[in-house]
Parts: C-alpha cells; sequence; structure tokens
C-alpha cells in the first residue's frame, strides 16, 4: 500500500460542520465535497443522511445538538446510508430494498457495518407527504420518481425555505445510470429521464423566490436555477442537442468499474452521467412532450 496514502478516515469520516442559519447545521465529508444536514428545532432535531459509517459521526452530531435525533435517509446509497447502524433507529424510503444491495453488499463500501453499534437499527418506511414535527419546524417528505436511484426522498422545510434534493439535483451532474447493485432492479432509460423532470416540475411548484436546494454534493445551498437547468437538459437529450462528452472528468465515478460504458451529457451548467449505449436510444429521437 502507498505510505502516501491518507488514511479513509480521513477521507470518509473526517466531519466538520457549519451554521446555515441559527438552527440548521451543514457537516461536511469527503474533503469538503458531501454534506449531511442537522435542522434542529425547539424539541427534537433531524439528521438527513449518515455518511459511510466512518468516524464517529454520532458523537460529532451530539456536540452541535442536546435535542433527541430524529434520523433520516435521503436515499439508500453507501454515503447516505452505511452509517445508519450507529443509531438504533432510521426513517428512509421504502425504496430502500431495491438499492439495498448498493450499501449491504460485502465490499460496498469502506466499512463493515456489523461492526457499528446497530446494525439490525429499526427501519421506517417514510411515505409521500409524512410531516417530521421537530417542534416549531416542521419538515414534510416527498417521494422521489425513480431518477438517480429507487429510493430517493425529498426533504422540504417550508418555514426556513430549505428544499433537500439529495443526489436527484446538485450543480454538476445527476447519476442516471443504475447505481443499485441489484441487477432485479428496474431500469428504463426513457423513464428515468422523464422522470428527471417530473421531478424538476414537482419541486417547481413548491418552491419560489428566496428558497434554496440543498443537495448532498458539490456546493451548498444553490440556485433554483439548477431545476430549470435539468429541464433544459431533458429536452436538450429529446432534441439531440446536448452536448455528449466521453471523458467523465470525475476523480470518483472515473474509479468506477461502469466507468468505460458512460459519458456525461451537458446542458448549460448541468449534466448526467449515463450509459451511453442507453442515452444514446432517446439521443434527438423526439422532443419531451411527445412522449
Ligand atoms: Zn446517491
Amino acid at each position: 500500500m502507498d505510505n502516501q496514502a491518507p488514511p479513509l478516515e480521513m477521507i470518509f469520516g473526517n466531519y466538520m460542520a457549519w451554521k446555515l442559519d441559527e438552527t440548521s447545521w451543514c457537516i461536511s465529508f469527503m474533503e469538503g465535497t458531501e454534506y449531511i444536514y442537522l435542522l434542529e428545532g425547539t424539541e427534537k432535531a433531524l439528521l438527513l443522511d449518515t455518511g459511510y459509517g466512518i468516524g464517529r459521526l454520532r458523537a460529532f452530531v451530539e456536540t452541535l445538538t442536546d435535542k433527541p435525533v430524529i434520523v433520516a435517509n435521503t436515499h439508500f446509497h453507501p454515503d447516505h446510508s452505511a452509517g445508519n447502524g450507529e443509531w438504533e433507529e432510521v426513517y428512509l424510503s421504502a425504496g430502500w430494498e431495491t438499492d439495498a444491495p448498493s450499501v449491504l453488499n460485502p465490499g460496498a463500501g469502506p466499512v463493515d457495518l456489523n461492526t457499528l453499534p446497530h446494525p439490525d437499527y429499526k427501519k421506517i418506511i417514510l411515505h409521500d407527504g409524512d410531516v417530521i414535527n421537530l417542534g416549531g419546524r416542521s419538515v414534510t417528505v416527498l417521494e422521489a420518481l425513480p431518477a438517480h436511484c429507487n429510493s430517493s426522498l425529498f426533504f422540504v422545510d417550508e418555514g426556513h425555505r430549505m428544499l433537500f434534493s439529495g443526489d436527484e439535483f446538485e450543480s454538476h451532474q445527476t447519476l442516471m445510470y443504475d447505481n443499485s447493485s441489484n441487477p432485479e432492479a428496474p431500469y428504463h432509460v426513457e423513464k428515468r429521464i422523464e422522470n428527471l423532470r417530473l421531478n424538476a416540475m414537482r419541486l417547481k411548484e413548491i418552491v419560489s423566490d428566496g428558497w434554496y436546494l440543498l443537495p448532498n454534493h458539490n456546493g451548498t445551498p444553490i440556485s433554483l436555477a439548477y431545476l430549470d437547468g435539468y429541464l433544459q437538459l431533458v429536452d436538450s437529450i429529446h432534441e439531440g442537442t446536448a452536448v455528449i462528452e466521453d471523458k467523465l472528468n470525475h476523480r470518483f465515478i472515473e474509479m468506477d468499474p461502469k466507468a468505460p460504458e458512460l459519458c456525461r451529457v451537458r446542458c448549460g451548467d448541468v449534466s448526467i452521467f449515463i450509459k451511453k449505449q442507453e442515452v444514446l436510444k432517446i439521443y434527438g429521437k423526439r422532443r419531451a412532450h411527445e412522449l
């Protein structure tokens, strides 16, 4: 092993936090590129995501709030939910079972999940429209249609004008290839791209000026304009005007065994990673409104 390589904990479990406002924290890790959120009400706090399960996130969170912490996942991918076993129970989407192999297969993440204090933590399913009441602050849950994955939830904090978009909408790219590690998981490229559009349309109906998107990667908070950017990207794929780039320009995705099959499809500020042979099935074939 390269003696110069940093220990895993330095990358996956080195947490630092800053305040978004007086009762909301962003906790960063992965060398500052990935985020976990902590939202505090007068009675309870809500933690959105648990990271890779490295580096004692729970102890870190307890330095920020003394309120009882409700733990929820934006979706069931290893960098968001492998740390769930630090807690006794976690709220998540019913879709977690479809994406489960991406977290639970041996070697899916950098830590043996059986070494966490509660490897058999209780899973509580959240549904569309559920409201998590924190005391003077409530957060509404929306189920995303499968686009980035099969298990995404959006969390809407109307009082603070914050919309937590998970990995479905972020500033650089949305990963749109099948990343469930589940051969039984459904994947239809047309439907995935259409779901990306429908999710953006739904979120646009909720937000207004003064709101922000708070994704889990590559910058936060970010402008609502990215929702329009993704809508334009979907149109440009159907029109055949989106730019297809074979070079991914992404340090972590380039290490993925799927990388040789992937391309980046770009329109303006936003892009997606997707299997090139999949996107070519729909690229330039018809316009979105004809679907
Ligand atoms: Zn993800």
